[in-house]
């Protein structure tokens, strides 16, 4: 990571900062975001961040949430001289932070991307793209060791371990390397309790997130072939039920740990005539690349996209083009009904 030294120079030289993430944040997205500012802090510069959508509940707990502001709103007044983009891998992923960033950057504040998507469009002034790194945590834990924060506070390293233990599905994604391991080693050493993030994180749901799942899993279908599986959530169930966007991330985890399964979908309405899709895959498909046909992408294991239109046409849609994928492909299900 030798441009690390790069920004390591050009967040030395800012004094005001604003920190920005992606649309309907994750852990990665957070956990860097407020690692990073929370060890600005400590260097004397002053700090703000701000979000597109709410903090996920189960998010709440990391040292600083409650100082992430959220919506455009939340940017007034701000003057950065340095606005710092984490995990977000296009423009369009700040969703109505993109307005304000763009003013901000037209009344003369530089911008700074930090991101690890293969996809990621170098759209700031600088910009640090680490596709091999399995989380962005990875990247800022590099960097903070280039700025001299180390040794990490407890708190600092908590939100670097939320970053990289939420980014690599618990280390079970092949992003996951030794150096993975041996990061999260350094941060569980100055004081990350791995029970106490855990249970916030893995097992304490809101309850309707298991609602969401048992309303998910009753729409699960298969393709003929057994490789490809999808389901849903439409809006008439999800306000029935108190169903947020937040609550159904991982859902789409379910339908790729079938046996036999290679690309796992998972579709709910935003709002009338927008779906948001999440798709993976087990060990094959490029779903990066599947996603990017409908405007999204992400990794090659884990990608999604915002697709205008109703659901049961992006559905039918979105799994012609899985089909096609597979297919293409030539993965062929050996597993079916083993
Ligand atoms: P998700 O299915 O929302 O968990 O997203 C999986 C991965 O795809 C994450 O790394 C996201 O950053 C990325 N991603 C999600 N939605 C989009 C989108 N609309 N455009 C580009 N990348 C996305
Ligand atoms: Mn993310
Ligand atoms: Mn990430």
């Amino acid at each position: 990571m030798e441009s690390l030294k790069l920004a390591a120079r050009e967040l030395e030289k800012a004094n005001e900062l604003l920190l920005l993430g992606h649309m309907m944040p994750d852990g990665d997205c957070l956990g860097s975001m407020l690692a990073l500012g929370q060890a600005l802090r400590a260097k004397g510069k002053k700090v703000e961040w701000a979000v597109p959508d709410p903090v996920p509940s189960n998010l709440a707990f990391l040292p600083g949430a409650a100082e992430v502001k959220v919506g455009p709103q939340a940017v007034k007044g701000a003057k950065p001289d340095l606005i710092v983009v984490l995990d977000t891998s296009t423009p369009e992923r700040l969703g109505d932070l993109r307005r304000p960033f763009d003013e901000l950057r037209r009344s003369g504040a530089k911008a700074m991307l930090i991101d690890h998507h293969v996809t990621a469009i170098p759209f700031a002034d600088h910009n640090f793209i680490f596709p091999e790194a399995a989380a962005v945590g990875e990247v800022v834990f590099e960097l903070l060791r280039e700025m001299s924060l180390f040794p990490l506070t407890p708190d600092i390293a908590t939100c670097l371990y939320t970053a990289i233990v939420t980014d690599t599905g618990c280390f079970q994604y092949e992003t996951t390397l030794a150096s993975t391991h041996r990061r999260v080693a350094e941060l569980i050493e100055v004081g990350v309790k791995v029970r106490e993030v855990s249970l916030r994180l893995f097992e304490e749901k809101p309850r309707e997130q298991i609602v969401a799942l048992r309303e998910a899993l009753k729409t699960l279908r298969f393709s003929p072939c057994g490789r490809l599986a999808w389901m849903w959530l439409d809006r008439e169930t999800m306000v029935a039920n108190g169903i947020l966007g937040e609550h159904t991330n991982g859902l789409v985890n379910y339908a790729r740990q079938i046996r036999g399964v290679e690309l796992a979908l998972f579709f709910w309405e935003v709002k009338k005539d927008l779906v948001k899709v999440s798709f993976r895959s087990k060990c094959h498909l490029d779903v990066n690349r599947l996603a990017g046909l409908f405007g999204g992408g992400g990794h090659i294991r884990a990608a999604g996209a915002l697709i205008p239109g109703r659901l049961e046409d992006v559905v039918a849609r979105v799994v012609a083009a899985g089909l096609e994928a597979l297919g293409r492909e030539g993965i062929y299900n050996s597993d079916r009904g083993a």
